[in-house]
């Protein structure tokens, strides 16, 4: 590590929230205590950044790995509808880490968690012999007994997605196939890049999908719309048919990334076709993509053709190239 243990715990501990709402204690004691509502369910949710697998330190900023690796666990709490309140993060740094790497990692993560009112609540460090690792975990809450399953979709349902879809692995390929010199970088954060190295969870569009009871079934799109959809189909035993011309494809992205492409942090839900879902919420489209059909499997369709199954092709296909 580029700096002592403890060191590192007291600049984490400096720079986290303070004691706050349901977190009674959070940083340096043995244990956090947290303190939910009367009549609350809590969602917990664990994720893993490690580095090579889901990070390059040549690709990412430390800014984006660190906000990625916090986006990526918030965006199951999205998915549940649930409300974020405390988050976790264990990290494992390599000797070579560079102190401003160590910065730029905290500032990324305890922006997002603040804008969330995420306390940063615990969690632990470590040396790490080759790459770093990030070990984050959030809970979330909710009134009891409300959370939005995977399994609630039923048969007649119509199937949303909000934002748009692919961007995050059109921005990955585009650093793959080394199109954006070095310089350039920067301006790939701001412009169809961001979607793969700032992604926004959608908690406030969970939230209101879960207090209005409008979303029967919830995922959010981490691994791929085609992977996401036939969960939520197992889950709920039901099968679905898409309709591809209705995809919001995100700029720059093709048919093929918006299908299997991961990491665009997007909810999946489905509702009645009775249930009156916004076409959009706070500037964030949301989009009907198709419905959910008796019997199993994931089919799509562009209305003129017979419909193709799509079989869950996300993340991994994209991780071959
Ligand atoms: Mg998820």
């Amino acid at each position: 590590m580029p700096i002592l243990e403890s060191e590192l715990i007291r600049q984490i501990r400096r720079r986290a929230d303070r004691s706050s709402g349901p977190v009674r204690i959070g940083i340096g004691d043995d244990c956090a205590v947290i303190r939910p509502r009367g009549g609350e369910d809590i969602v917990v949710t664990t994720d893993f950044s490690i580095e090579g697998v889901h990070f390059r330190r040549d690709w990412h900023p430390p800014e984006s790995v660190g906000h990625r690796c916090l986006a990526r666990a918030l965006s199951d709490i999205a998915a549940m509808g649930a409300q974020p309140m405390a988050c976790f993060l264990s990290l494992a740094l390599a000797k070579s880490t560079p102190q401003k790497w160590v910065d730029g990692f905290l500032r990324g993560f305890l922006k997002l968690a603040e804008r969330y009112s995420c306390t940063l609540a615990g969690g632990d460090t470590s040396s790490s012999l080759s790459g770093i690792v990030a070990d984050v975990m959030v809970l979330g809450s909710l009134p009891s007994g409300k959370a939005v399953l995977r399994s609630g979709a039923k048969v007649g349902d119509t199937v949303y997605v909000t934002g748009s879809l692919g961007g995050a692995a059109a921005g990955l390929q585009r650093l793959q196939e080394q199109k954006v010199p070095q310089p350039a970088r920067k301006s790939l954060r701001g412009m169809t890049g961001s979607q793969h190295f700032f992604p926004e969870p959608r908690i406030a569009m969970g939230e209101f999908l879960r207090q209005n009871k409008l979303a029967h079934a919830m995922i959010d799109i981490s691994d791929g719309l085609s992977t996401d959809l036939n969960h939520v189909c197992e889950e709920s035993r039901v099968g679905a048919m898409i309709n591809s011309t209705l995809l919001p494809i995100a700029k720059h992205a093709t048919l093929e990334h918006a299908l299997h492409g991961g990491e665009d942090y997007e909810l999946l839900f489905t509702a009645s076709p009775k249930a009156k879902v916004p076409v959009e919420m706070a500037g964030v489209p949301i989009t009907e993509i198709g419905w959910v059909t008796r019997g199993r499997g994931v089919y799509i369709t562009d209305l003129t053709s017979k419909p193709k199954r799509l079989r869950p092709r996300g993340w991994e296909h994209f991780r071959k190239s």
